[in-house]
């Protein structure tokens, strides 16, 4: 997979821990912090992955 800033990665893996102990709600909520999360343009590095 494409390399994502440190909250994207923790969580990704929170959301992969909730998936697989059941917590449908958590996973949810993982997936949209996800979605929801500002551009890493900031980070520098991906800058022109996907939209600039
Ligand atoms: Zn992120």
């Amino acid at each position: 997979m494409s390399p994502i800033c440190e909250e994207c990665a923790r969580l990704e893996r929170e959301k992969e821990e909730a998936r697989q102990a059941g917590d449908l709600s958590k996973v949810t909520d993982c997936a949209v912090l996800l979605k929801r999360h500002p551009d890493h343009s900031k980070r520098s590095a991906l800058s022109g992955k996907g939209r600039a």
